[in-house]
């Protein structure tokens, strides 16, 4: 596949409502849990008109009305999901557009972001019964590339890795840490696997085989806690005819699982933990600092300051169609977090992409300089 990185930016792409001109943002409520309601916990949430998110620390549902114009803390979004929106829902608001782009040729990306429990894995992964946005997608272009395809031949490769502590690791082929390298296609991590997929049912196995590879240790905070963020790469490539002529398609869509954006330092300042706790920090503050820098127009984009943002260093902001959707609890013990999560898709949406890139002719952004002593002081800050 020589010479598949040529791109071009297209600064006016004409349908920009489809995410060409700035990221899209949407927020998922996950239902209570039944524990949640046992223990008495209440709900802080509420969305209405299917995009408005009020966010109030201490109303019941009936008290909601009264005190929304007085306490609630209102926010608006592309879409904001309720606790009762289907899988397929979500898929069809948020990732189908990206999927037609990918068959046209243009890159995008998924992000999932919000606390440890606000359902990322959920709504990424899902289950066998209720797949995830990430089965959806895989599924949907199976379904789009064989109805194009002039001869109904297709190449579909996975590739499934995770960011942990800041170390790359292939989670279909557990092994030694991955390494980055910087070459025509951008930045690519060195021996990860390429798994040729032919049928969707294959598909839910494999992730979550691959999700159990992510490293999850307990902390004493949560259990459970996914401390790495997952990244799955879905490079489609097919043919079609246009003007009498094969042409090739090859598009990429990234869907990516971020790790816990919870303050991973408060649970234990002795052990190995705080250390990890500052190198998930370092990924998500190494994102936050590229939004941020997007978001003010910046010529410098802060990519490299993290393993994270150098893997999405062409998904991000720059010419591809981004989505990212913030996950929240509705219960009121995570009001804090809740209130960070919403606070930080509030800003996502102010980033202006460049336009789409088609796959189809040279293009490369140099980075120049790390802005690593800026975020060594911001570390310090947060800490
Ligand atoms: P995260 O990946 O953000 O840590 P999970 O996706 O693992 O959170 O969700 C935490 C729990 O809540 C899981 O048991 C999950 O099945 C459940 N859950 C999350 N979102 C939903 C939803 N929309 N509908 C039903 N259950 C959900
Ligand atoms: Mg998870």
């Amino acid at each position: 596949s020589e010479g598949r990185a040529m791109r071009t930016i297209v600064e006016n792409p004409e349908n920009c409502e489809s995410g060409g001109s700035r990221i899209l943002v949407f927020v998922r409520l996950r239902p209570m849990a039944k524990k949640e309601k046992e223990a008495g916990s209440r709900t802080c949430v509420k969305i209405v008109n299917r995009k408005d998110v009020y966010l109030t620390e201490f109303a019941s549902e009936t008290d909601y009305l009264r005190l929304k114009r007085l306490r609630g803390r209102h926010f608006c979004f592309d879409a904001a999901f309720s606790d009762s929106t289907t899988q397929q829902e979500v898929y069809a608001t948020t990732t189908t557009e990206l999927v037609e782009g990918v068959l046209q040729g243009r890159n995008g990306s998924v992000f999932c972001y919000g606390a440890t429990g606000a359902g990322k894995t959920y709504t990424m992964l899902g289950t066998v019964e209720n797949p995830g946005v990430m089965v959806l997608a895989i599924k949907d272009l199976f379904s789009k590339i064989r109805q194009r395809s002039y001869d109904g031949n297709h190449l579909v490769h996975l590739s499934y890795l995770e960011v942990y502590n800041e170390t790359v690791r292939d989670l279909l082929s557990p092994g030694r840490p991955l390494v980055l390298r910087e070459d025509k296609q951008g930045i690519v991590a060195a021996g990860l696997t390429q798994y040729r997929a032919y049928s969707t049912d294959e598909v839910m196995s494999l992730l979550q085989q691959g999700n159990q590879n992510r490293t999850t240790e307990p902390t004493r905070a949560n259990e459970t806690s996914s401390r790495s963020h997952a990244i799955l790469q879905v490079v489609a490539e097919f043919q079609i005819i246009e003007s009498g002529k094969i042409v090739n398609r090859v598009g990429k869509l990234s869907l990516i699982d971020l790790a816990g954006s919870e303050r991973a330092l408060a649970t234990d300042q002795r052990s190995q933990r705080s250390i990890e706790g500052a190198n998930i920090n370092r990924s998500l503050l190494a994102l936050s600092s590229c939004i941020n820098a997007l978001v003010e127009g910046k010529k410098h984009i802060p990519y490299r300051n993290s393993k994270l943002t150098q893997l999405l260093k062409d998904s991000l902001g720059g010419p591809c169609n981004t989505v990212m959707i913030a996950n929240i609890s509705p219960c009121n013990l995570s009001f804090g977090e809740t209130q960070n999560t919403l606070h930080w898709a509030d800003r996502a949406k102010e980033i202006k992409t460049k336009g789409y890139v088609i796959n189809d002719e040279a293009f490369q952004v140099p980075d120049s300089t790390t802005d690593q002593a800026k975020l060594v002081l911001e570390l310090q800050k947060e800490n």
